[in-house]
């Protein structure tokens, strides 16, 4: 049995790591399709899909999770529902079933005929990407929510940095509009 699970992992948390050894007590092998991979540097998609990358590798490295029985590839997004699952097999290899939570993707897989379960949230009040990034930026305990290898590779690359400056230059931009619109 080989297993789907898509996500945007931005970044890959102590959540999706229990999702994905969770996977692995049912399946020989899993598939990690890194969604949204053409998309990096906003405030909600800060890492790159190569970081996101790296980050999935590095824990597993570090968590011995058996690099064989996983696979781990890009998907970008093609803002076309009806195609988008043929878009996702023309990438991975085939997949027996998939896990998956978010409503829209469930439907398409359960109507291209596939099995979906949706894993049980794990501690979902700390472990979402949404709290890490909030965390980042309010320089609050962000690290404790995530896999070592994750952590690491945010440092490695100045993760922290990175989501600050896009925050301010966000707002300068929201600044000179609204400039803009009352002169
Ligand atoms: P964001 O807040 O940016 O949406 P996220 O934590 O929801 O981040 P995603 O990359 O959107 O992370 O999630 C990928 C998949 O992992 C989704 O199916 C999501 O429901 C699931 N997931 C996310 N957090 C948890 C968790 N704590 N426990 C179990 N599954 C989770
Ligand atoms: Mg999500």
């Amino acid at each position: 049995m080989r297993a789907l699970y898509i996500g945007r992992f931005q970044p890959f948390h102590l959540g999706h790591l229990h999702v994905v050894n969770l996977i692995l007590k049912y399946s020989k092998e899993v598939i990690i399709a890194i969604g949204s991979s053409q998309v990096s540097h906003t405030e909600k998609n800060p890492f790159t899909a190569g970081e996101r990358f790296l980050m999935i590798k590095k824990t597993f490295e570090t968590e011995s999770v058996d690099l064989r029985r996983v696979n781990i590839l890009p998907v970008p997004d093609i803002y076309r529902n009806a195609l988008w699952v043929k878009h996702v097999e023309t990438i991975t290899p085939p997949f027996d079933l998939v896990y998956a939570n978010e409503p829209v993707t469930v439907r398409l897989f359960r109507e291209s005929g596939y099995e979906v379960r949706g894993p049980e949230f794990y501690k979902r009040n700390l472990y979402s990407g949404e709290e890490i990034r909030s965390r980042i930026l309010k320089n609050g305990d962000w690290e404790s929510l995530l896999p070592q290898g994750t952590a690491q590779v945010i440092k490695d690359i100045d993760g922290v940095e990175r989501l600050l400056e896009i925050i301010k230059s966000d707002k300068k931009e929201t600044s000179y509009r609204e400039m803009e619109n009352s002169i």
